[in-house]
């Protein structure tokens, strides 16, 4: 089967490593609990633009550089990767392709036949890039592991199955068939076989 990973939060704890640094730069308590939303702004207040700079700020910070392995992800990754190809498919800015593909080859080495990278709300760059779901149709996504509820429902409404990794901001009421939610990557291991 040829999987899609998207990166931040599937294989990368951006946002523990962001709460990590948010708290000591603006003298703050965040929790991940508090995070009921992927848009930071929602969480911590301001604009969506002060937050987009906020962003950017970290992601040149070692913070950023030493983010940590999504639990369980290095093995799932190293088992799935014998049976299957796997594909990385991210909404992180392509100006950051160097600092991603050093993070993967350091924790995933040569795990990944291509990282890819889709059309974004951070980038200054690439407003004409492709989506996710087009990019997993153009890659030929049997099926996308991810976090991001919109992303989630877009790939599952182009008929790519989706399996939802469980976060605080990415709670819904109702899934579409296709998308099934799990909460470890063991869980997903277990279904993938
Ligand atoms: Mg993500």
């Amino acid at each position: 089967m040829r999987i899609g990973l998207d990166l931040d939060e599937v294989l990368s704890r951006f946002v523990l490593g962001l709460v990590e640094y948010y708290n000591s730069t603006y003298k703050t308590s965040l929790k991940l609990e508090d995070f009921h939303s992927y848009k930071f702004w929602e969480v911590w207040g301001g604009t969506k633009e002060d937050t987009i700079k906020k962003v950017w700020n970290f992601q040149n910070t070692e913070y950023f550089k030493n983010l940590r392995p999504v639990e369980g992800s290095q093995q799932a990754v190293q088992l799935l990767s014998q049976n299957h190809e796997l594909y990385v498919i991210t909404s992180r800015p392509i100006e950051i392709y160097e600092e991603t593909a050093l993070w993967l080859q350091k924790n995933f080495p040569d795990k990944f036949a291509r990282l890819e990278f889709t059309k974004n709300i951070w980038t200054k760059l690439g407003g004409d890039m492709k989506t996710k779901s087009e990019l997993c149709k153009d890659l030929s996504i049997d099926a996308i592991i991810e976090d991001t509820l919109e992303y989630a429902v877009e790939c599952a409404s182009e008929g790519i199955e989706v399996l939802l990794l469980n976060y605080p901001w990415n709670q819904s009421n109702s899934l579409p068939k296709n998308i099934t939610r799990f909460d470890s990557w063991d869980d997903i291991l277990k279904y993938i076989g």
